[in-house]
Formats: C-alpha cells, structure tokens, sequence
C-alpha cells in the first residue's frame, strides 16, 4: 500500500534537492498525464464515465532502498517505507512517513489510473478515529461504509492543518483528484483526562458530498503526549542514540544497562568500555559479545525480559553509524563482454561520489578513478585517480547512467570506495561472516 502511488528518478546533492527533484518530476509526469487525457476525453462530460474510488498512499522520498542486506544502503536511516504512517507520534508532530513525505489522498478509477479532472468544489475531509473502537466493531479491517464508521469517530479537536486552529474535521480542496496531506498536525486526547497515556488513532477520509465513493481508513498510529516524547522509539536507530531509544528497552533495562558492570560478576567477560551502556552502538557491541560469549549470554539474559531482550536485539540490528565513505559507480565495461565485476584490457573506470550519512551525493560526483588491469594472479596496480572540481559534459553523461543504475535492485555496478580492511562498517553485514578482531 506505502509508496505505490509514484517513482521518481533523479536524485540531488541533499535530501531537499532529491525532494525538489522528485516534486518536480512528479508535476511533470503528472502534467503530461493531465495532457494525454485532455486528449483522449471529450472535455465536456465531466464524472460520467469513472467510479472513482480514494486511494491513500505517500510519495516516498527516502534515498536508500528497502533491501536490509544491501551494504551501500545499511548505515542510510532514510530506507524505502513499507508504510505510509509511522508507528507513534508526539502530539503535534505533522502525520508525516517515515521519509518526511506527506500522505497522498488520490482519486482513481477503476483501472487504477489517477484522475486529471478538475473537479472544483470537492472536497476531501479527514477525521480522527478511536483504533481501538474501530478494531473492536471491524476486526478484519474490512472497507466500511460511513455509517458504521461514524460510532469510531472521535468528536474533538485532534487535528490542525497549516495554521488554522484544531479542529475535528479538517476539509481540504481537492486539485485534479488528489491532496498531499504534508501540513497535517494531530494531537494526543490532552494529558488532563488521560496524563501520559497513548493515543490509539486512525484517520477516516471521504470526499464530502459524494455517498458513491467508499471513505478510506489510514494504519492505526499512536499518539503521545510531550512528556512521554523520550518513550517514542527510533523508526531507523542510530548508533549515537540513547539505548531508550530502541524497541524493548524501558526506563528499567535503561537503568539496568547503565550499571551493568555491577550487575554482572566477576569474570563475566564484559569489557571495562561496557560496564555502562548508554548508546545504541554500545548495546549493538554487547549483543554481538553475547552472541560469541555463551558465559556472558547466561549472566546477562536474566536481567531483561525475555520478550523485551528479543525486541531489542531485533530493533538493535538494523541501527545505523554514520557512514561517509565515497561511493564509486563503474562505468559499463564496452570492450569485455562482463558485467560488473569484469575488467577489460585497459582495466575499469569509474565515478567517485560523495556520501553523506549513507546517503550518495548523486549530483557531486568529484574524481575519476582508473583501476589498471591486473597482471596474471597479482594484484592491480594501485588506483589512479583523476580529481575535478565541477562535473562537465563528460562527468554529466556519466552522472545520468549512474543515477539510473542506482534505482535498479541491486544498485547495478555501484559499490563502497574504501578500502580498509578493519572498516568497522563493513563488518557484522551477515551474521556470521566476519570475525570482528579488531583492537
Ligand atoms: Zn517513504
Ligand atoms: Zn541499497
């Protein structure tokens, strides 16, 4: 259901440029479809043919893809969603995915295919439902009708968009059949009546006035109040977080983590730099420890909660580290038949990127790099590298391929420029592959 709604190509020198990009291929393509259908349809006979239906979906803005083993993307906090709601929110947080995209309200027909009508004077309404209620009456999640929705219906002022004020129904235009909903804001029911207590929603939406189309209900989503903003976990945790910050871990295995040392015999195996885990990244080493220390596994496990440990040593394994290793896009390898890993009589050529935060500077490319052929079984000479500081025609031909081949799964001929080999990002990528021996 997430995503679906678009693909885009492009990409820019940051996570605005990629936004704008993106934005800006979404208008055309959407112009170009308004305009192919101008064509197709007589322009006077407006909603006779499609029974529209309401679709609801975001247009993903992350840069990494949604494969958990690839090593460009593993330390890119920013993955393909797999919904369109995060799971919780603050109270006042904007009803954004976990990309930053606002969700996308659109009007299809029966084929699937996104209206280019006008249609002024619709309206989209969006309200907040009680999850809980809803589950109750609709265990399936079954498509309901407004009727039996209307008992879900939370009467309070639980949303906001723009600057208006709260409201319980906010109404918004409909252009060419669709509304992205990125300034949407909702509350927690306030902490008087329900202090620190979470909140249990869903959004219902419908076109006003239009009984024929069926209302949409979004995923269910919780919301906190302010106080409770250090219970939200991390969507994507990074290494440098607080431990709290992980699924499963509570103000309790927080406390019990801290001093962990002493909580521990002698002879346990822990070393003195984790006697008093504090970050996520500590937490990841230690679970890596117990993983080869059977003797520091049973000492440990009884602290936390059985379910609670499996929690957060699931949550743990997809944490990120801050990632700047340049990137290299191989140039498609004309003379020899190979593809990716070939290298022809003149040895391979490549493009050397940027990355920021795992996420590749795909407009910043700043070097060439030639790696010469290798001789018999030794090894290549060492790399040749051929640094510029503005790409020109040549880099931009390259830069269009490159970009291309990175939205191909799999990332097509790209790969990680960097050598070392005690690299501590590019260990721990399968399970049991690497012997972490470092220091
Ligand atoms: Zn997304
Ligand atoms: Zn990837």
């Amino acid at each position: 259901m997430s995503s679906g709604l678009l693909k885009s190509g492009t990409r820019g020198t940051s996570q605005q440029q990629i936004r704008a990009t993106r934005l800006l291929a979404f208008e055309q393509q959407q112009q170009q479809q308004q305009q192919q259908q101008q064509q197709q349809q007589p322009p006077l006979l407006p909603l006779r043919g499609p029974r529209w239906s309401l679709q609801v979906g975001h247009q993903c803005l992350s840069s990494g893809c949604a494969d958990l083993s690839c090593c460009l993307c593993k330390h890119n906090e920013s993955r393909r969603c797999k919904t369109d709601l995060k799971a919780k929110y603050v109270t006042r947080d904007y009803l954004r995915s976990n990309c930053g995209a606002g969700l996308l309200l659109a009007l299809v027909d029966e084929s699937g295919q996104r209206c280019s009508q006008q249609l002024p004077g619709w309206k989209l309404q969006v309200c907040v439902l009680d999850a809980k209620r809803y589950k109750e009456l609709n265990p399936g999640n079954a498509p309901l009708g407004f009727d039996a929705l209307s008992p879900c219906i939370l009467d309070k002022a639980l949303l906001r968009w723009e600057a208006g004020s709260e409201t319980a129904v906010v109404s918004l235009p409909l252009e060419y059949g669709q509304v992205c909903l990125n300034e949407l804001q909702c509350f927690s029911i306030s902490g008087e009546h329900r202090p620190g207590k979470a909140c249990d929603y869903r959004l219902a939406f419908w076109i006003e006035n239009q009984l024929g189309i069926a209302p949409q209900v979004s995923e269910p989503f919780t919301v906190v109040c302010l106080r409770s903003r250090a219970a939200v976990k991390s969507e994507v945790p990074l290494a440098d977080e607080p431990v709290g910050r992980l699924e499963g871990i509570g103000e309790q295995a927080v406390a019990t983590l801290k001093t962990l040392g002493q909580q521990l015999s002698h002879g346990s195996g822990l070393p003195l730099h984790l006697a008093s885990i504090e970050k996520v990244g500590q937490f990841c080493e230690l679970i890596e420890l117990a993983k080869q220390n059977s003797h520091l596994e049973k000492q440990l496990l009884p602290l936390f909660k059985k379910a609670d440990w499996k929690k957060a040593t699931q949550h743990a394994a997809i944490a990120v580290s801050p990632d700047f290793r340049p990137r290299v896009w191989w140039c498609p390898d004309s003379s020899s038949g190979s593809s990716s890993s070939g290298s022809s009589s003149s040895g391979r050529l490549g493009l050397l990127f940027r990355c920021e935060n795992a996420v590749v500077q795909i407009q910043r490319p700043f070097a060439w790099v030639h790696r010469p052929p290798s001789v018999g079984l030794g090894p290549s000479g060492p790399d040749e590298l051929r640094p510029f500081i503005h790409p020109g025609q040549q880099e931009q031909q390259a830069m269009a391929l490159a970009a291309q081949d990175w939205d191909t799964p799999g990332h097509g001929s790209w790969g990680v420029y960097w050598k070392d080999t005690t690299d501590p990002l590019a260990q721990g990528g399968s399970s049991s592959s690497s012997s972490s021996t470092a220091g």
